[in-house]
């Protein structure tokens, strides 16, 4: 499984230091064998003193090597930390942030051609759930265009919108009707996203076709974040 943790705007860089050692920790007691990412804001990018058992990501990057972008970060920036991993297309980028689908696969390209593992998130708002499945996935789909799905560093997390942050998980039928449709077309690892937390990592987890978590706001606490990864320590020894 892959169990990713989305800080957002969340921690410092001391507090990320913090985290990373308990979570290093951690897994090396108890020899996680899960991919575990760490996405922490850009402040507190670092070369950390960890083991290789967590990959450390960007939750966004302008797609240049380096060049006149005021406020944002490039591969120039990214190198300095050996920094491989990313999240594109995230709900927040698209909605607060007004990235358009062109963008986002221009980011896409970019960091397909620098060797990045790329979480592409895709995943509908409250409206177009309503209309029903198919609605879903032709959105879904909508947002794969013109990204090479058969890229082997590809990872897709599908995120409903209106699950995002909001306590509100997607209940585990629809989750797995997403999935078994993404599977037809897509190899690469399926990750969920939304609401998250340990109490329904167990249910989320056992859904066939899906590859693992990405998760906000239950992974900003350490605790919690372990508590799910040993949820999924559990299920793997179960199977
Ligand atoms: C996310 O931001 O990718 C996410 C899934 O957030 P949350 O777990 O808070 O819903």
């Amino acid at each position: 499984m892959i169990i990713a943790a989305n800080f957002k705007t969340n921690h410092t860089r001391l507090s990320t230091i913090e985290y990373l050692e308990k979570l290093d920790n951690f897994l090396i007691k108890y020899s996680i064998k899960d991919e575990v990412f760490v996405f922490p804001p850009f402040t507190a990018l670092d070369i950390y003193n960890i083991s290789d058992k967590i990959n450390i990501g960007v939750q966004n990057a302008y797609p240049a090597y380096k060049g006149s972008f005021t406020g944002e970060i490039g591969l120039l920036q990214l190198e300095e930390f050996k920094i491989k991993n990313i999240i594109i297309g995230h709900s927040e980028r698209r909605h607060i942030f007004k990235e358009s689908n062109e963008f986002i696969v221009e980011k896409f390209k970019f960091f397909k051609d620098h060797d990045f593992r790329i979480i592409y998130c895709v995943g509908e708002p409250k409206s177009q759930r309503e209309k029903g499945f198919s609605a879903v996935m032709e959105y879904i789909y909508s947002q794969l265009e013109n990204i090479d799905l058969n890229y082997d560093k590809l990872i897709v997390a599908y995120e409903p919108v209106w699950a995002i942050g909001t306590g509100l998980s997607a209940k585990k039928e629809d989750i797995k009707e997403v999935m078994d449709a993404l599977r037809e077309d897509i190899k690469a690892p399926l990750l969920y996203g939304g609401s998250v937390k340990p109490d329904n990592a167990k249910d989320i987890l056992s859904v066939k076709n899906c590859d693992g978590l990405l998760i906000g706001t239950a992974s900003w606490d350490v605790d919690s974040f372990c508590e799910i990864i040993n949820i999924s320590k559990m299920l793997a020894e179960e199977k």
